[in-house]
C-alpha cells in the first residue's frame, strides 16, 4: 500500500470518493485467485463491506419490489449501494433496512458464485436497466454473478462465505448520486453504511463522523452567520456575510502585510481579458472547458479570468528588466472563475469563483533555489500562524508530455528536492505527476481530525515565459529568459476559510474571531455601563458587541457561547461600581472580575500571540 493510501485508510472516512466504483467493477477472476491475495485486515474488511452492500440491496429490493439497483462497492470505512426508487428514503427507512439486514446476517446464508454467459445474464437482469448497461461493458463472453438467499447480483466479488461473517455495521446516510457520476443521467439514491470488524472500531468511527458533522463548515457557516450560497442565482458562488467577510479581511490584511515584509510587491489586475491574451497564454487551447463563455465588448471576445498568470506577466514585461532587478515577486489576492460541474461543488471547498493568494516569481537561474526556499519558509510561517502543525508535502515530477528542456526539468526537480531537504520537510514523490509546464510541490494541510486539504502549490513554469517571450538583460548585456514560478500558499482563500472553520470547529482564535467579546448587562439599568465598556474596547480595536436584548443573563451567555465568541463580559451593579467586568470564556471558564485595562492588556497579548 502506498504511504498515501495507508494514511488515508488510517484517518479514513473523508475520502468517501465518487472516483472509483469502476475500479472495483465487473472484472473477471476466480474466487480462489482473489482469495489467495486477500488475507490482510484491509482485504477482509473489503469482502465484508462489499457483502454488506449486497445484503442491503437484497433488503431494499424486498421493500421496494420495483426498485432498480445500480452499483454497490466497498469503500473506505464501509460501503454504499445506488438505487433508483419510487420515493425518497427517510431516516425511518434506514432503520427498517438496517433491521432487515441484521436478520439476513443472523440467518447466516451462503454467498454463491456462478458464471453465466452474457445472454443468460441479460435474461436474469431483464428488468434491471443499470445491470444491463453494466453487462454490455464487461469484456469477454462471461460474467460472474453472486447469489445469497433469493437475491442475485452481477458482481466480480469477492465476498465472505456466509452472511454471518459480516461484522459491526451501521447505515449512516442517504445522498443523491448520478448514475455513472454523469449529471446528464439519472439521479439515484445512494445509501451509505459504515462497517468495521469490531463494535469498538465502528463506535470510534461514528464518533469521528459526528465530530466532523459538528465541524462541517457549511453548517457552521449558517449557524455563525459567516456566508451563504444562492443556488438560484448561480451555484458555487459565495456570498460573504459581515462576520465571514470580517474574518476573511483579517486573513487578507495579515497576508498583505507579511508579503510586503518579505519582499513581494502587491499588484491588482483586471478580471477580464481579450481572447488574444488567452490565445497567447495557451488557455484557449488547453484550458477552455474550465473557462466561462466569452462576452462581447466592441465586437471582441473577452474572457473572465480562470488564472492570473497572463496579467502578471504583462506587468513584468511592461518595461525592460535588468538582472539587477531580479527576483521580482508579484503577488495578488485575485478572484478567478472556473467552471466546475455542479455535481462536484462542495461548500467553500469546491466553488466556481475563488480568490487565489497568487504570486509569480521571476528570477535568474542562480536565484531559483533561494526563491523556492523562501516560498517554503513563507508557507510554513502561514501554517503556523493559522494553527496548522501538520501538513503533507508532495513533489510532482516530469510527466511524459511536457513543455521545456529536459535539463531545465532536471534542475527544477533538484531544486524542489533540495529545498525540501534543507528544511527537513519530508515529502512523497509523485512520479510523473507534474503539470505539463513544470514540476511542482503541492502541500496538503492536516486538520485536527487528520483530514487532508490541498492548499499550497509551488510550480515551475517553462511554458509561459516562452509563449510571452519575456526576458531580462543579463550582466553580459544580452537578453535572457527568466525562470518563472507560480505559487499560492493558502491556495484559495475560500477553501482555506472552509478548512479553517472546520479546523477550529468555528471557535476561531481571538485574532481571527469576528466578534471577540460580548458585553452582557445583567439588567436594563446596566446597559449604559455596558456600552461604555464596549466603547473603551472599540477604541483599542477590539471587536465587541453589547447584548442589550431583553433576555436573562444566562440565555445571553449561552447564545454567545453558541456563537463561539471568545470572551463574555458580564456587568452588573458590582462591576459598574468598580469599573470592572466579570470575564467568562467560551469554554465555560470563569476568570472573575477584571478591570477594563487588565482585560485589554490580556486581549492584546492574546491577539499578538495569535492564540
Ligand atoms: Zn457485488
Ligand atoms: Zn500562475
Amino acid at each position: 500500500m502506498s504511504p498515501d493510501k495507508e494514511r488515508r485508510e488510517k484517518q479514513g472516512w473523508n475520502h468517501v470518493s465518487l472516483s472509483s466504483p469502476w475500479a472495483r467493477g465487473i472484472f473477471f477472476r476466480t474466487d480462489q485467485e482473489t482469495r489467495d491475495d486477500m488475507d490482510s485486515k484491509d482485504e477482509r474488511l473489503t469482502r465484508m463491506r462489499h457483502s454488506a452492500s449486497h445484503i442491503m440491496a437484497e433488503t431494499v429490493l424486498s421493500l421496494f419490489p420495483e426498485a432498480k439497483f445500480a452499483i454497490g462497492p466497498a469503500i473506505e470505512n464501509g460501503f454504499y449501494y445506488d438505487f433508483d426508487l419510487p420515493r425518497s428514503l427517510t431516516p425511518e427507512d434506514l432503520a427498517v433496512i438496517e433491521q432487515k439486514m441484521r436478520e439476513i446476517i443472523v440467518a447466516d446464508v451462503p454467498f454463491q458464485r456462478e458464471e453465466a454467459s452474457k445472454d443468460e445474464a441479460r435474461k436474469l437482469f431483464a428488468a434491471q436497466p443499470y445491470k444491463l448497461e453494466l453487462i454490455d461493458d464487461v469484456e469477454g463472453e462471461n460474467v460472474s454473478i453472486y447469489r445469497q438467499g433469493g437475491f442475485v447480483d452481477l458482481c466480480a466479488g469477492p465476498h465472505v462465505e456466509r452472511t454471518g461473517e459480516v461484522k459491526a455495521f451501521k447505515l449512516t446516510s442517504v445522498a443523491g448520486a448520478y448514475w455513472r457520476g454523469d449529471e446528464h443521467r439519472q439521479m439515484l439514491q445512494r445509501i451509505y453504511g459504515a462497517l468495521f470488524e469490531t463494535q469498538a472500531e465502528l463506535d470510534e468511527y461514528l464518533r469521528r463522523l459526528e465530530d466532523a458533522q459538528q465541524r462541517d463548515h457549511r453548517r457552521l457557516g449558517r449557524e455563525l452567520d459567516l456566508f451563504s450560497f444562492h443556488e438560484e442565482f448561480g451555484p458555487g458562488l459565495v456570498y460573504w456575510h459581515p462576520k465571514g467577510a470580517r474574518v476573511r479581511n483579517i486573513i487578507e490584511d495579515f497576508w498583505r502585510k507579511e508579503h510586503y515584509r518579505v519582499g513581494y510587491e502587491l499588484i491588482l489586475t483586471p478580471h477580464i481579458g481579450k481572447a488574444s491574451l488567452w490565445q497567447t497564454s495557451g488557455h484557449l487551447d488547453f484550458y477552455k472547458e474550465s473557462m466561462y463563455s466569452p462576452m462581447q465588448v466592441d465586437e471582441q471576445d473577452y474572457y473572465i479570468k480562470p488564472m492570473n498568470c497572463p496579467f502578471h506577466i504583462q506587468i513584468y514585461s511592461s518595461r525592460t528588466r535588468s538582472y539587477r532587478e531580479l527576483p521580482i515577486r508579484l503577488a495578488e489576492m485575485a478572484t478567478v472563475y472556473r467552471y466546475e460541474r455542479s455535481g462536484v461543488l462542495h461548500g467553500l471547498l469546491r466553488v466556481r469563483g475563488f480568490t487565489q493568494d497568487d504570486a509569480h516569481i521571476f528570477c535568474r537561474p542562480d536565484q531559483v533555489e533561494a526563491e523556492i526556499g523562501r516560498a517554503l519558509d513563507f508557507m510554513m510561517f502561514f501554517f503556523k500562524a493559522f494553527g496548522f502543525e501538520d501538513y503533507h508535502v508532495y513533489l510532482a515530477t516530469a510527466p511524459d508530455k511536457r513543455a521545456g528542456l529536459a535539463e531545465d526539468w532536471r534542475m527544477a526537480e533538484d531544486v524542489l528536492r533540495s529545498a525540501c531537504d534543507a528544511r527537513g520537510l519530508r515529502y512523497d514523490l509523485d512520479q510523473g505527476g507534474g503539470v505539463f509546464y513544470g514540476p511542482k510541490i503541492d502541500v496538503k494541510l492536516l486538520d485536527v481530525l487528520g483530514r487532508e486539504w490541498q492548499c499550497t502549490t509551488i510550480q515551475f513554469d517553462f511554458n509561459l515565459p516562452e509563449r510571452f517571450g519575456i526576458t531580462y538583460i543579463g550582466e553580459d548585456g544580452r537578453e535572457h529568459r527568466p525562470y518563472m514560478v507560480h505559487r499560492a500558499l493558502l491556495g484559495s482563500v475560500e477553501r482555506f476559510m472552509g478548512v479553517l472553520i472546520e479546523h477550529y470547529g468555528g471557535a476561531f482564535p481571538l485574532w481571527l474571531a469576528p466578534v471577540q467579546a460580548v458585553v452582557v448587562p445583567i439588567a436594563d439599568r446596566h446597559v449604559e455601563y455596558a456600552c461604555g465598556v464596549a466603547e473603551a474596547l472599540k477604541k483599542a480595536d477590539v471587536r465587541v458587541e453589547v447584548d442589550d436584548r431583553n433576555e436573562r443573563m444566562n440565555a445571553k451567555i449561552r447564545d454567545a457561547q453558541l456563537q463561539k465568541v471568545p470572551y463574555m463580559l458580564v456587568v452588573g451593579d458590582k462591576e459598574a461600581e468598580a469599573g470592572s467586568v466579570n470575564v467568562r470564556l467560551r469554554n465555560g471558564e470563569n476568570l472573575g472580575a477584571m478591570s477594563v485595562d487588565d482585560l485589554l492588556a490580556r486581549l492584546q497579548r492574546e491577539v499578538a500571540e495569535k492564540t
